[in-house]
């Protein structure tokens, strides 16, 4: 970065590192406006990730704030089923227009556009790229606080597309007391730093279960390492979500907004406190 930096690419000739990964933003579509941008990501699919992306939205929602749920991943979407959300999204030749939760969140996923619901998205990379960059460049997001983006699973092309063209301010990570493990969370990490995002927060799903009878906390998968390998990647929070087979119940039923938990209270509040630099 030069010395006298002004942090408008677009008034400097300069090549430097900065300037690259600013170049790539996408601009949202002209009628959009959203304020922060947080991405979800895990180092494979199955983990929670979704699930993880819907209860920090809801949160937020029940905060008071606008929200917004981009479902980026495109071959393996489960936020409107989650929802509960079965109608299609409109559009026109403006743009794409985000169909609304039951409690009124703003959804864009590619379920929302198939045919079929279970219609397979048989894409390969740069398509599947492309098709979440218009999400962000056609889709009308309408006076948003805060968009999730439920990212494509792992640190591939595709996710490293969407993080390089979405000012996103910050992102979490969620995985499995199983594949909690450092090469997983590293991965996130550096890819993060690279593009120079901060890593907000790490969710370790299914942590515990809690007998119902006794209400003794049981670790099925081993001891929990989230602390551990949050304090050696300098992860400012954590969260732990037990495996509850109220979360599968609520989720099947398309109703996750009405599962009650103050699990990501803390990373929320990180999310807050973060300004995309
Ligand atoms: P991903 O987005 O990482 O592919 P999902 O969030 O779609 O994973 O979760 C996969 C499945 O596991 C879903 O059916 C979800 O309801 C269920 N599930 C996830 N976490 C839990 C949990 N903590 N307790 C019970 N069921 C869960």
């Amino acid at each position: 970065m030069s010395e006298n930096c002004s942090h408008n690419c677009s008034s400097c000739s300069k090549s430097c590192s900065s300037r690259t990964q600013e170049s790539m933003l996408k601009e949202p579509h002209k009628q959009s406006s959203v304020k922060k941008v947080i991405g979800i990501v895990s180092g494979k699919g199955g983990v929670g990730k979704s699930l993880t992306t819907a209860l920090l939205a809801a949160f937020a929602q029940k905060q008071g704030l606008s929200v917004g749920i981009m479902d980026a991943d495109i071959t393996g979407p489960s936020i409107p089923r989650m929802f509960g959300v079965k109608e299609h999204a409109t559009g026109d030749e403006n743009g794409i227009n985000t169909v609304l939760s039951p409690s009124g969140m703003q959804l864009m996923s590619m379920n929302l556009l198939l045919e079929e619901e279970t219609a397979p998205v048989v894409w390969r990379g740069p398509v599947i790229a492309g098709a979440v960059m218009q999400f962000w460049t056609d889709v009308i997001w309408k006076d948003v606080d805060l968009l999730f983006i439920d990212m494509p699973p792992g640190t591939g092309d595709v996710p490293l597309t969407v993080f390089q063209s979405i000012p996103i301010a910050g992102i979490v990570v969620v995985a499995t007391p199983q594949d909690l493990v450092k090469m997983v969370v590293e991965k996130a990490v550096n890819m993060a730093n690279m593009l120079q995002i901060p890593v907000l927060g790490l969710v370790e799903n299914m942590s515990y279960f809690e007998c119902p009878d006794c209400g003794k906390k049981l670790e099925i998968f081993g001891r929990s390492k989230a602390e551990q390998i949050a304090a050696e990647y300098a992860i400012p929070t954590i969260a732990r979500i037990p495996i509850d087979p109220k979360i599968s119940e609520y989720a099947d039923a398309g109703r996750i907004e009405d599962y009650e938990t103050d699990a990501l209270a803390e990373i929320f509040a990180r999310i807050q406190k973060t300004e995309r630099n």
